[in-house]
Order: C-alpha cells, then sequence, then structure tokens
C-alpha cells in the first residue's frame, strides 16, 4: 500500500466543482458515535454474535425464530437511536446537490433518514421493513417485533427482515453501479473494506468518465483495508470530519440547471 496518502488531520475539505456528481457510500462507521456497534467493534453485538447463525439464508432455514429475535433486538435498540452531525451533514449535502449527489449505505438502521435524507440506497436493506419468504408481496415497513418468532404472511410464508444476507445478492444494485461510473467524486465513510462488493466500489467509480476515474477520498476512524486505492485517506471519527468537508458546494450556471 501508498502510505503517502494517509492523513491524521481532523479536519479537513474536499473541494468540490460544479459539474461534480458525487457518490457517497456509507458503512457502520458512521453510526457508531449514535451508539450503533459496528461489526469490528470489539464490543460489538458481532463479536457475541456468530454471524453465521444470524445473518445468512442457512441460518433462517435452520432456525428462523432465532434469526427474527436477533433483528428484533436490533429493532428495539434502534427505536432510540438519534443521527450524529455526520449523518446531518450528508443530508444538508443532499438538499444542496439534490440529482447530483447518490447516498448508499450499507447500515440497515435508519440514520440518514431520521437526519433528513430522502434518495437514500440501502444496499443490504432496511431493518425497518420486512418481506415474505416466499411470495412477491413488496417489503413493508415494519416495527414488530414479535419477540415469540417471525410472523406468518397471507400465503403461509414466514415474514422476514429485509435485510441482505451474507450470500445474498445486494439491492439496487444496477442503479448504485449506474451512479457510480459516472461519479466524478467518490467518498466512503466509516467501512472497513472488507465486505464485497462495496469494498470494489472505490475501483469502479468513475470508471464511464473520459478520464475513467473519479477523485477517491475514505473518512474514517482507522485506514481501511482497501486504503492503497483512494488518493487520499482522512482519519478521524465521522462526526467530527464529515461536517467540515464540504464547506461550500458551487452552484450549476442557472442555464444548465434545467438539463439535470
Ligand atoms: P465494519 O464494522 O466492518 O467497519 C466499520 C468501520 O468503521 C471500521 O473501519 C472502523 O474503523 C470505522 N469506524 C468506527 N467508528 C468510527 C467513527 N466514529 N467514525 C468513522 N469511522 C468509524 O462495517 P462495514 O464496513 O459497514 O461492513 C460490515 C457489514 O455489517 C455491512 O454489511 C453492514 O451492512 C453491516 N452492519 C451494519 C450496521 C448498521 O446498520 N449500523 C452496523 C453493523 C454492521
Amino acid at each position: 500500500m501508498n502510505p503517502s496518502n494517509v492523513t491524521s488531520r481532523h479536519s479537513t475539505v474536499i473541494p468540490l466543482h460544479p459539474h461534480d456528481r458525487v457518490f457517497i457510500l456509507t458503512g457502520a462507521g458512521i453510526s457508531a458515535e449514535s451508539g450503533i456497534s459496528t461489526f469490528r467493534d470489539p464490543n460489538g453485538v458481532w463479536s457475541k454474535v456468530d454471524v453465521e447463525t444470524v445473518a445468512t439464508p442457512e441460518a433462517w432455514r435452520r432456525d428462523s425464530k432465532h434469526v427474527w429475535r436477533f433483528y428484533a433486538e436490533r429493532r428495539k435498540q434502534a427505536a432510540d437511536v438519534r443521527p450524529n452531525p455526520a449523518h446531518y451533514a450528508l443530508a444538508r449535502l443532499e438538499a444542496e446537490l439534490g440529482e447530483r449527489l447518490m447516498l448508499c449505505t450499507q447500515n440497515i438502521d435508519p440514520l440518514h433518514e431520521r437526519a433528513g435524507s430522502r434518495g437514500v440506497v440501502h444496499m443490504h436493506g432496511e431493518l425497518m421493513k420486512s418481506r415474505c419468504d416466499r411470495c412477491e408481496r413488496p417489503p413493508f415497513h415494519d416495527e414488530r417485533l414479535y419477540l415469540e418468532g417471525p410472523p406468518r404472511c397471507e400465503c403461509g410464508g414466514r415474514i422476514r427482515p429485509h435485510v441482505c444476507w451474507f450470500g445474498e445478492l445486494p439491492f439496487e444494485l444496477d442503479a448504485v453501479l449506474e451512479a457510480l461510473e459516472i461519479s466524478t467524486v467518490f467518498v466512503s465513510i466509516g467501512t472497513s473494506g472488507t465486505v464485497a462488493p462495496a469494498s470494489h466500489f472505490v475501483l469502479w467509480a468513475g470508471r464511464g468518465n473520459p478520464g475513467g476515474t473519479a477523485r477517491k477520498y475514505y473518512v474514517g476512524a482507522e485506514e481501511p483495508e482497501n486504503a492503497m486505492f483512494f488518493d487520499e485517506v482522512f482519519v478521524g471519527k465521522a462526526g467530527e470530519l464529515v461536517p467540515t468537508l464540504f464547506p461550500a458546494v458551487p452552484e450549476l450556471p442557472k442555464n444548465e440547471l434545467q438539463t439535470l
């Protein structure tokens, strides 16, 4: 890896130009300061629970009650959590950039929406949604706990959490890849760079542009596994760094606004 791209500055700025298209990828680290454990947190939920027993289709087939209870517990905890300054900063950025921003999260928590973001793509699903494991009924908002086990669908199937388990295909990948390939600025926040396909996004960003690439930044508490693919790595807490990233968002010239 190239250590020259690593900085430990505690505040930084990503310069934006009027024609930039920004792709933001967030991971568990952005919600850490809101009190939701990351995947790797030594004291986190995942250090006590074996992923194989709660986050795979095999686990669901083996013991759906156990899997459902695990997510019900997460729902209960998420009911009280609040967004932190990083979530709010990204909601403000969306308000300023509109269609020029894609916010894609690996998180299943609802903190981006609670901060006011509207167009969030949850590539790994949403904790507060469920769907049937048998019929085509669309996913629906669901905050029920049913701690005794998964409720039944009208078709007889079992209601499962609307999350992407290991071995399943992430959601909305076509739209994500399209936005990624034409992005000119890629910013990854609080994700360890270990879970594919999100860990490869940094390689695909800007691939469809004339120069074949984008300006690539990482923001997080430590260097990610894929640090060598970023132009700059800013080490620090998301809640402190993200609000300083985009101080001045340039506007498109008025005669170009209607073409977006
Ligand atoms: P991860 O736990 O593997 O990595 C988290 C990263 O966040 C680490 O690199 C860590 O250094 C960084 N981090 C920790 N505290 C931070 C802070 N305050 N500010 C900035 N960065 C901080 O998580 P991941 O890369 O998102 O991938 C793990 C998988 O687990 C994903 O599939 C995700 O869907 C899932 N997950 C989701 C949630 C959630 O919904 N909030 C929580 C845990 C895990």
